[in-house]
């Protein structure tokens, strides 16, 4: 009797010492499970019978009791500089988006840890469809799982190399960043093990600096964050005091600046990590100024930050826009002349909707356009 899918096990959402469990369980030693995860992780097999290396009795058993599912696509989309967006179904009517962005010697993944947010950010896309439900470890981990098993097949096919042959080939995704849509610390349960899955040896092997936890400020969170995990962090600052901040990012009226910085020195300092970076979304006539940049300056100077300037995306709907070129690039030198260090992120893929901000999990059926729970018009069959 096989067991239904559903039931199975997915091990795509256990850790390593979870994972030893699991194949105890089964009644093989626990050290199989480090073999399970190279043919997993390694070489993206989700397939028992081809782990060749493991007993068939094991083999057996897995298939009975466990799989290595990934989130199922709805649809992928290729924007003109190379940017691609997933779009992953959470259940009929809900979906959710990683976003691959290959650069020179590079590729970042940039996944989801909720369906929508409950955060409320007014600058944001993914805030207006609201909050729908956290997503599982399995379903965090499967993204980067999916993303590399179709990056490797469409490498293979440019090289007209057959999919059946050998393991993935080359490091397509070498950094992750939790900057999808949801807020990570908000979901810390299933997040963390996904972390712990993602820096591995035996799982995706990154090191700690090539993944990144973007934060909106969960202070407690984040002092929580310091005792289990060592990943670079990233605070959406977006405002330089707290009245502007607590109507941009109103977690803020819960925990301010000042708690919030001192959270993440702490987390530097607990887990020697080099430098926090301050995500600052560029909002014309909002928080663009240079008096705005000089105090931003006066709250970093000193200490190990960066700041990321990301000019806004727009989206349906908003009532902002983005500043200027030139209002950035002062934005940046006043922050530069000040010891503050500070890039500008370049948009990529905002002609698919794949820029920061712009994930809203839109999904299109033959007669709907559905934001979230709000039907937002009738969509033209493509
Ligand atoms: N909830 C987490 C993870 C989201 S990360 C967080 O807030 O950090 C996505 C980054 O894009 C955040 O810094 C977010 O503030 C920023 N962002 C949101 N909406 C945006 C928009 N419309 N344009 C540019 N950046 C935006």
């Amino acid at each position: 009797m096989s067991t239904p899918a559903t039931e199975r096990t997915n091990l795509l959402g256990l850790p390593r010492p979870a994972l030893e469990e699991f194949v105890r369980s089964l009644g093989s030693r626990p050290f199989r499970a480090r073999q399970l995860m190279s043919w997993i992780y390694k070489r993206g097999a989700a397939a028992f019978a081809d782990m060749t290396d493991l007993a068939r009795e094991l083999r057996v058993r897995l298939k009975e009791a466990a799989e290595v599912r990934a989130p199922q696509v709805i649809s992928v989309q290729r924007s003109a500089d190379g940017t691609r967006k997933w779009l992953l179904r959470a259940d009929v009517a809900q979906a959710f988006e990683m976003v691959f962005i290959p650069e020179e010697g590079r590729g970042t993944l940039c996944i989801s840890s909720q369906v929508g947010c409950a955060l409320d950010c007014s600058f944001c896309a993914t805030a207006q469809q609201g909050f729908n439900r956290n997503l599982s470890t399995a379903e965090i981990v499967g993204q980067v799982w999916l993303a590399a098993r179709e990056l490797e097949r469409d490498a293979r096919a440019a090289r007209g190399v057959g999919a059946e042959a050998g393991e993935i080939s080359e490091r397509h995704i070498t950094n992750v960043v939790l900057m999808g849509m949801g807020e990570p610390l908000a979901n810390f349960r299933n997040v963390v093990p996904a972390l712990d899955i993602l820096l591995d040896d035996f799982g995706f092997d990154l090191s700690r600096r090539r993944v990144t936890l973007s934060t909106s400020g969960l202070v407690p969170q984040i002092y929580r964050l310091a005792r289990v995990s060592n990943v670079a962090l990233a605070v959406s600052l977006h405002a330089p005091d707290d009245a502007l901040r607590n109507e941009l990012v109103p977690i803020n009226r819960k925990h301010g600046i000042a708690e919030l910085l001192e959270a993440c020195w702490h987390y530097l300092d607990e887990r020697n990590g080099r430098s926090v970076t301050f995500e600052y979304v560029m909002l014309e006539g909002v928080n663009d100024s240079p008096a705005q940049a000089r105090a931003l300056a006066r709250l970093l100077r000193g200490h190990p930050a960066k700041v990321n300037l990301i000019p806004f995306n727009p989206f349906p709907g908003t009532r902002y826009r983005r500043s200027s070129a030139p209002v950035i690039q002062r934005f940046r030198d006043e922050l530069l002349q000040r010891g503050v260090l500070a890039t500008v992120r370049r948009t990529r893929g905002d002609d698919i909707d794949a820029a920061c901000g712009q994930l809203a999990g839109r999904v299109i059926d033959r007669t709907t356009v559905r934001l979230g729970n709000k039907i937002i018009g009738v969509a033209v069959q493509p």
